[in-house]
């Protein structure tokens, strides 16, 4: 806009200076406020994130106001005999196109009416026909040129946008899995962990591991494991699927669930519910004495961020020591921290864990 504005001031100066008589009427000053008024405005506008909304109508309305102001002068001109320069056409197309930052529709929509409003004039007026080709095709192909040239740098732009996007996708999950990998679990639980303290909250986190998964692994190869490992990533997404909620693969064939503002029974009932349809998925697991089928442990601890001298790492401990206790009972089952009687005793306050850690 800084510059549109100087490229304004440069013209009108030219015109002032060097302009044929008969071109400071309409006066220099009365173009100078027909001509930059807009540019100005929008130039402030500019300014303010307030007014980021409207910047696009804005410029749109910016090139119209060149447009238009700079036909009447043209026209005047051209009724007055004075050889008016059509170039300065040529400069408002790519000024419409490149500089006001405008998306491709609505440049080359405003492109477009510029052209056939300085097309229209000219041939109500009767000029003669060669003129008008000769003017009207310099301004079709500086229109051609601003358009292939704006849509290319739009479409790199996109692209460029939706690639950052899918390498930060890449970048924060498990490719095998898909779900979140070990660094987007951190953080999010770090987040989630910051806001209980704030808010009061109570904060739950699940750890899933499944059963004998050496065993499967040794029966029926690496290949196959992983595709059972993909399968219950899937029901791992399902249950965890609440705005807040964070399901990841926290490693080998280990998940976590983060879920916030979730109550113990709840969280319970979900996990409960993961147990049972990973059973429902009826893997054949020969080597597995739980019904020879793939099934999977869970232990969940839930605690009050802002009540407790625990961290969030010792929230993960918490629920990684019942997880352990869900094994030690049996597996294919589900164990809540707070209910182990060992687990009250505070052995598993965060200070303990470190020292056994
Ligand atoms: P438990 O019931 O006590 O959990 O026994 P387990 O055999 O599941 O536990 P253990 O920790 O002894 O073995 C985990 C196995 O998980 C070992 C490894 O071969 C397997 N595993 C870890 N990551 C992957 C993976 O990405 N793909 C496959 N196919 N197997 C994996
Ligand atoms: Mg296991
Ligand atoms: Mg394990």
């Amino acid at each position: 806009m800084s510059l549109g504005f100087i490229f304004g001031l440069s013209f009108l100066t030219l015109d002032y200076f060097l302009g044929e008589r008969g071109l400071s009427s309409p006066d220099i000053f009365t173009r100078f406020i027909a001509n930059q008024s807009f540019v100005i405005s929008m130039l402030l506008a500019t300014f303010f994130t307030s007014m980021r909304p409207f910047l696009s109508l804005y410029g749109v309305l910016v090139c119209l106001n060149l447009g238009l102001s700079s036909l009447f002068v043209t026209t005047i001109g051209q009724a007055r005999g004075i050889g008016v320069p059509y170039a300065g056409f040529l400069v408002l197309t790519f000024y419409t196109f490149f500089f006001v930052g405008l998306r491709f529709w609505p440049a080359l929509l405003t492109s477009a009416s510029i052209f056939l409003a300085v097309i229209a004039v000219p041939v109500l007026r009767e000029v003669p026909f060669a003129a008008l080709l000769y003017n009207g095709a310099f301004l079709l192909f500086s229109n051609v040129i601003g358009a292939t040239g704006l849509y290319n740098i739009e479409y790199n732009r996109r692209k460029s946008f939706l690639e950052a996007l899918e390498l930060q996708k890449l970048a924060g999950s498990d490719p095998l899995t898909g779900l979140a990998n070990r660094g987007t679990f951190t953080t999010h639980l770090d987040r989630t962990w910051r806001h209980g303290k704030r808010s009061g909250d109570a904060l739950t986190v699940a750890m899933v591991d499944v059963d004998h998964f050496k065993k499967y692994n040794d029966r029926y190869g690496h290949q196959a494991g992983d595709r059972v490992l993909q399968r219950i990533a899937a029901l791992v997404a399902d249950i965890g699927n609440r705005l807040l909620d964070l399901a990841g693969r926290y490693g080998g064939e280990e998940f976590v669930l983060v879920l916030p503002g979730c109550s113990l029974a709840h969280a319970r009932e979900r996990l409960q519910n993961l147990r049972r349809d990973v059973e429902d998925l009826d893997i054949e697991h020969a080597d597995s004495d739980l019904g020879g089928k793939v099934t999977v442990s869970a232990g969940i601890a839930q605690v009050c961020p802002q009540e407790t001298e625990r961290s969030a790492d010792g929230l993960v401990q918490m629920a990684d020591q019942a997880l352990y206790s869900a094994k030690q009972q049996g597996r294919n089952r589900v164990v809540i921290a707070a209910e182990d009687p060992e687990l009250q005793t505070g052995i598993f306050r965060f200070e303990d864990l470190r020292v056994s850690g």
